[in-house]
């Protein structure tokens, strides 16, 4: 088994894992890559943060969040796609 280091500055690091990040989301949820866009780039607003969180929390599936019965999470109350 050969051990990979991710290596550079941590500012590198951090720009590689959004990188390969965006590419998936670009992949299996187009509709949402503007959302993360923003939101790596510190221009997003809170909810559109929450929104992401959320997304990233249930693989990128409304469908997941609206049916989320995670009582006790600190987003329920406020997560996106919920039914009025
Ligand atoms: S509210 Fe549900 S979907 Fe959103 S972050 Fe919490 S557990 Fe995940």
């Amino acid at each position: 088994m050969t051990i990979i280091r991710d290596t550079g500055t941590e500012a590198e690091r951090i720009k590689r894992k959004q990188t390969a990040r965006l590419a998936e989301i670009k992949r299996d949820a187009p509709k949402r890559l503007k959302m993360f866009e923003r939101v790596f780039a510190g221009a997003a607003s809170a909810s559109q943060e929450r929104k992401a969180f959320c997304f990233e929390c249930q693989g990128l599936d409304a469908q997941g969040v609206r049916e989320c019965v995670a009582y006790a999470c600190p987003h329920w109350r406020k997560r996106p796609y919920q039914r009025k």
